[in-house]
């Protein structure tokens, strides 16, 4: 989709919010412990060239979720190590040695299929997935992680890292994360050959579970500014948001009392109101479900009425306003916020979604 550049409608980064927060973990966390930045998703939609440009100081290396995604950041010039969290199939280990990326490996049925298609592995940079109980992709037991390590040293790979992923961290209810470092320590301690880099550390386990951090940290939503666990549990240290997102009413018109408004006719005003038009809709991943929601304009919150449109939304306005007047859909407001863990809240969802829904079509503008 065409970035919508000539349009009030425009999300602002601010860059230097990322690298506090980055620094404000690293604070917080053992000084030798390495930290890989986690961009993937179009770094969780601020955007992965601007956002690891900006940090690659600070960081070890960064973390994507595929091939392209690393990719996108060699061509733009970074250098750092570039970790790919999902698995790529044998077919592509040539692309993604090519470019320096370092793979997964999650499992020995992987390094058998690589080995009958007489794909070379030599001097490719992998790190070995264990899955502790979150289920998705890993090897499950010590005697598979040991045979996959030598097959892959032996086929000339570089076995830099072993990590694992929790699928409970950002829980007040820690039994099940207990039980999955209890099972990852483990394992690592018996390998017959241990990689130099472990890692098991998300967002959620930098923050609340120091015991899970080994030698290195993969940091995600937190450098965005943004709880991990929405609202189940409190931030032990402040971190700032980077992501704003305003619009401007492009129409603004008095309706009379029994005026329906939007699709399908679900809002009927009920006296003389005022209602604006905002130019964006759920195809710049504002949903549907966000009828009922608030904007902010002059302060105050106005509720999103009738249903939100492809590429318009109507908000109920306390009197009329000027055609341009700014709308704030996340960030500050005069004495008004509206944060996408708020968002996500109403909407049932995380904040990472209503982040990494952003489409293509509003701009990010970086400051
Ligand atoms: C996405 C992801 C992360 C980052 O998670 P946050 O909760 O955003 O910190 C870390 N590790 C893996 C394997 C991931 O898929």
């Amino acid at each position: 989709m065409i970035s919508s550049l000539h349009r009030p409608t425009l999300a602002k980064v601010d860059l230097s919010a990322i690298s506090s927060n980055i620094k404000e973990v690293q604070n917080h966390i053992p000084q030798d412990v390495k930290t890989l930045a986690v961009v993937k998703a179009n770094a969780y939609g601020h955007g992965a060239v601007a956002v690891a440009n900006h940090v690659q100081d600070l960081v070890d290396g960064f973390c994507v979720s595929n091939i392209d995604e690393g990719i996108e950041l060699r061509q733009a010039g970074l250098r750092k190590p570039i970790l790919i969290l999902g698995v790529v199939l044998p077919d592509e280990v040539s692309l993604a040695r090519d470019n320096r990326l370092t793979l997964t490996i999650a499992s020995l049925d992987w390094l058998e299929m690589a080995q009958e298609q007489q794909i070379a592995l030599d001097g490719l940079l992998v790190h070995l997935a264990v899955d502790s109980g979150m289920g998705r992709i890993g090897v499950r037991s010590l005697s598979e992680a040991n045979e996959l390590i030598a097959g892959l040293r032996q086929a000339g790979s570089q076995v830099e890292g072993i990590f694992t992923h929790f699928a409970t961290a950002d829980e007040a209810d820690d039994r099940k994360f207990q039980e999955q470092l209890a099972f990852f320590k483990e394992l690592v301690a018996d390998l017959d050959y241990c990689p130099e880099l472990v890692h098991a550390s998300n967002s959620a386990t930098s923050l609340w579970h120091s015991e899970g951090i080994f030698t290195a940290v993969r940091l995600g939503i937190v450098i965005y500014g943004l709880n991990p666990s929405g609202q189940e549990l409190a931030l032990p240290y402040t971190v700032k948001p980077a992501l704003s997102l305003d619009t401007a009413l492009v129409h603004v018109k008095k309706i009379p009392v029994g005026a329906d408004v939007g699709y399908g006719a679900t809002y009927t005003s009920s006296q003389e109101e005022w209602i604006g038009t905002l130019p964006m809709g759920y195809a710049d991943g504002w949903t549907r479900d966000m009828q009922g929601f608030d904007v902010l304009i002059d302060g105050q919150r106005c509720p999103i009425v009738g249903r939100v449109s492809m590429d318009q939304i109507t908000v109920r306005l306390p009197k009329s306003y000027p055609l341009g007047t700014k709308v704030t859909l996340i960030g500050q407001n005069g004495n008004q916020s509206i944060s996408a863990t708020d968002l996500a809240t109403y909407r049932g969802t995380i904040n990472y979604e209503v982040l990494c829904l952003l489409s293509d079509r509003v701009p990010r503008e970086y400051k």
